[in-house]
């Protein structure tokens, strides 16, 4: 029990990321069927290093396309069957995917930016989200993380070129070319951008 004093708040080491244009290629059409599902070199490998580290990862992505009518339910699940499938193959873990399958227009509290979906990872988890690090390429995934407390970086895969140039990111905010080149930089030991794990301080006595 002793070791465990401190650890009410940090037992659980945990990772939000954005779908489309983090793990995946995005596309201004949507993705609408598992064939158009194909991961960016390096993404999975870089989940598989978090797991190894003891992150468990998490995504939440707005799919509009299903409020559109351009996919339902039971596409958007044989396409996270492939992420799935994909990720074990490299040693990957995604704990799970929430996923807000509305359109702006319904107004609702999931779709990002608003935080629904990180409020409910912060409840399904029983985790505070204060210092969680969330990865998107849009602003509206850094914003519902920042909202709710997370630590925001931006990959410049996806839209994430076209977000860095239009500006106004969440204070803080870091950038990196990619999911793999975030996790290489927060892995580091001694990084800044990595959670403490025991590298220094007060040793139980
Ligand atoms: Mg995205
Ligand atoms: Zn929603």
């Amino acid at each position: 029990m002793g070791k465990e004093r401190d650890n009410q708040e940090r037992a659980m080491k945990l990772i939000i990321l954005d779908r489309d244009g983090v793990i995946n290629h995005d596309s201004p059409d949507f993705i609408k069927s598992p064939a158009e599902w194909i991961p960016i070199p390096g993404s999975l490998e870089a989940i598989a290093r978090l797991n190894q580290a003891g992150y468990r990862v998490v995504v939440a992505t707005n799919q509009s396309g299903i409020a559109r009518g351009l996919f339902d339910i039971t596409t958007l699940n044989a396409i996270h069957a492939k992420l799935h499938a994909a990720a074990q193959l490299v040693g990957a873990d995604i704990d799970a995917i929430f996923f807000c399958p509305h359109a702006a227009i319904d107004a609702c509290d999931c779709r990002k930016p608003k935080s629904g979906m990180f409020e409910e990872i912060g409840k399904r988890f029983k985790v505070n989200l204060k210092g969680v690090p969330t990865v998107g390429d849009s602003l509206r995934d850094l914003q519902a993380g920042f909202n709710r407390g997370c630590t925001p970086y931006l990959v410049l895969t996806g839209k994430g070129e076209k977000t860095k140039a239009t500006g106004g990111l969440p204070p803080g905010t870091q950038v990196f070319p990619d999911l793999a080149a975030m996790v290489t930089a927060f892995l580091k030991p001694g990084s800044a951008t990595s959670a403490p794990s025991g590298t220094t301080g007060a040793q139980p006595a």
